[in-house]
């Protein structure tokens, strides 16, 4: 590979490439108290004022270093620092605006960004470089400074705009102070997505311009259900949406008191619903639910926002720890489910990463963190009741290559004398069209498996689940998808082996129905779809959810089988609205 640029500083070097990536920091809005404005106009002297030693300790290296003419570069940002139209303005902006000084800076920042933009010269045009520079850098000092709001820490409860959230900045939303989310990006099944329904917090995904169409601190209504987003609504919508939010809520009540129910439909057939969860705080809060255990840990939180493998001791404490908190009941482990973008986010990307090289397909590469995360399962396994699960599974082969691995930890833990169990069941998600196809070969082999549904539908529908534009397109009960479940369930039966589905479709009050029409037995879901999905089963009966799938085989369309549905089980759809107060 030869890449072609500008030289623009002569020599000749040979030696290993470090990649840098820059890390931008979240930037947000907050109105505030009139009482906590001088303290804001002091955290944000202290962020320019540290921001400057910073700047004169840089500038004093340099000249020792390489000369005092050279030291002058950074004359230009140190002046910056100095400009009335940078302290001084955002200092009034936060007075007159009652803002916070980050969103103050910023706005500030703003402004002087598009006078440089207008700059015809050259050299005064680089300067924007400085700018951004000394922006960045305050940004940075004062997101440090003790008593900074973050959005791990937010002052009050936010709806929370923004274009995409990584996972990894999710996991570390202040949740408590966050009344719904709404993002540009995303769909269903992102991560966020799949978060703020596990916190039981509204969310509306794939808006595309949100972030450009909503004014920071607009009043601004979610309905998570109808996937709608209001903007500044008028007094009688406004009335009418705290109302339904009421309504929401005292059905929310109601079904936080069916968790000592049983989850059994009125003919008797009894239906395990699992949670599944992507943080260990979540394994508490799924008993909270009344859950019978965890039907799927995404374990890839482990890997922190640093994307390092985490090592097998925490690991080994972060699984018993779930078995803590769900005892008696059997966790579900899922072993790392990531791509190589996932782990090297802004390297060299596949064309579409869905399809590319992501979990056991790294195993040829680097086999070391599958090991010792199948080394932790077992470890973990002597203390209480694990299933290890295999991801992405394409069919035999790649079961066979998951198999291999758990021998080999077997042997090492048995070498090394360790505590472990050898048993532990070893299933896989089946979540690609080659192995539903392949479903009574992988029966054999296979100790139990949970249907994605998330990823079974994106890649039999060909829909990319990340993408909004396709967003209409994914279609959970398209034909297509109720004939490869059914196809599953009936190799699994055959085989005797138990299934469950783990996709969000579980969650789904009229879909998880018609899984069980299908035959499944086993559900697991967000911890707060639970109360609302044992309703419709305790509502329903096997007999018509069977014979209700049984005529939706046999439909051309989604729609047609949605109507059907519908009209065969008796449901409506709910609602689910929060308005901030
Ligand atoms: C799935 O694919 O259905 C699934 C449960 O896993 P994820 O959403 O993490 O891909
Ligand atoms: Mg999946």
């Amino acid at each position: 590979m030869e890449l072609a640029g500008v030289g623009v500083s002569p020599g000749i070097a040979v030696g290993e490439a470090l990649l840098v990536e820059r890390e931008a920091i979240a930037v947000f809005r907050l109105l505030l108290p009139p009482g906590e404005l001088e303290g804001e106009v002091q955290r944000l002297r202290r962020a320019v004022e540290a921001s400057r030693e910073q700047l004169q300790a840089i500038k004093e290296r340099l000249a020792r270093q390489i000369g005092s003419p050279h030291a002058y570069l950074f004359d230009a940002q140190l002046l910056m620092l100095e400009d009335p139209m940078l302290l001084d303005r955002t200092v009034a902006v936060i007075r007159e605006e009652h803002l916070n000084a980050a969103w103050a800076l910023r706005t500030v920042a703003e402004r002087l960004q598009a006078l440089f933009e207008e700059f015809s010269d050259a050299y005064l045009k680089e300067r924007r470089t400085d700018l951004d520079d000394v922006l960045g850098r305050i940004q940075l000092n004062l997101a440090g400074t003790p008593g900074a709001p973050s959005l791990s820490r937010l002052p009050r409860p936010h709806v929370l705009v923004a274009e995409e959230i990584p996972p990894s900045e999710a996991a570390e939303l202040d949740w408590e102070n966050i009344l719904a989310v709404i993002t540009d990006g995303g769909s269903a099944t992102s991560h966020t997505a799949i978060l703020a329904r596990s916190r039981g917090v509204p969310a509306v995904v794939g808006l595309r311009d949100a972030t450009r169409r909503i004014p920071a601190g607009a009043l601004v209504v979610v309905d998570g259900e109808r996937g709608r987003v209001e903007v500044e609504p008028s007094q009688p919508a406004l009335a009418g949406y705290r109302a339904a939010q009421e309504r929401a809520r005292v059905e929310e009540e109601r079904l936080q008191g069916t968790r000592a129910l049983k989850a059994a439909t009125r003919d008797g057939v009894g239906v395990r619903l699992l949670a599944n969860a992507e943080f260990p705080e979540e394994a508490r809060t799924a008993a909270l639910y009344g859950a019978e255990g965890i039907g799927l840990f995404r374990s890839e939180y482990l890997l922190g926002r640093a994307l390092t493998w985490p090592s097998e001791e925490r690991q080994v404490e972060v699984y018993q720890g779930l078995l803590d908190a769900v005892s008696p009941f059997p966790v579900t482990i899922r072993t790392w489910d990531v791509g190589r973008e996932d782990l090297a986010p802004g390297g060299p990307s596949s064309p579409n990463p869905a399809l590319g090289e992501r979990a056991l397909r790294l195993l040829a590469r680097d086999p070391a963190p599958f090991l010792a995360q199948v080394r932790a399962l077992l470890r973990a396994a002597a203390h209480g009741p694990i299933r290890m699960m295999f991801p992405f599974v394409g069919g035999p082969r790649d079961l066979r290559l998951a198999r291999e691995l758990v021998g080999r930890a077997v042997g090492e833990l048995a070498r090394e004398g360790l505590p472990f169990r050898a048993d532990v069941p070893v299933g896989l998600t089946l979540e690609l069209p080659s192995a539903a196809l392949t479903a009574d070969l992988l029966a054999r082999e296979a100790d139990f498996f949970s249907v994605g549904t998330n990823d079974l539908i994106q890649y039999l529908l060909a829909v990319d689940r990340m993408d909004p534009r396709v967003a209409p397109l994914y279609e959970p009960l398209h034909p297509a998808v109720l004939r490869a479940v059914k196809r599953v369930v009936d190799a699994a039966d055959a085989a005797g082996r138990p299934v469950s589905v783990c996709g969000e479709m579980a969650a789904d009050p009229l879909q998880a129905l018609v899984l069980i029409g299908l035959g499944v037995r086993e559900l697991s879901m967000s911890p707060a779809a639970i109360p609302r999905v044992k309703a419709a089963v305790r509502a329903a009966t096997a007999a018509s959810a069977r014979s209700a799938a049984a005529a939706c085989l046999d439909m051309a369309t989604a729609e047609e089988i949605e109507d059907h549905l519908r009209r065969a089980l008796g449901l409506a759809s709910g609602t689910g609205v929060v308005v901030p107060s």
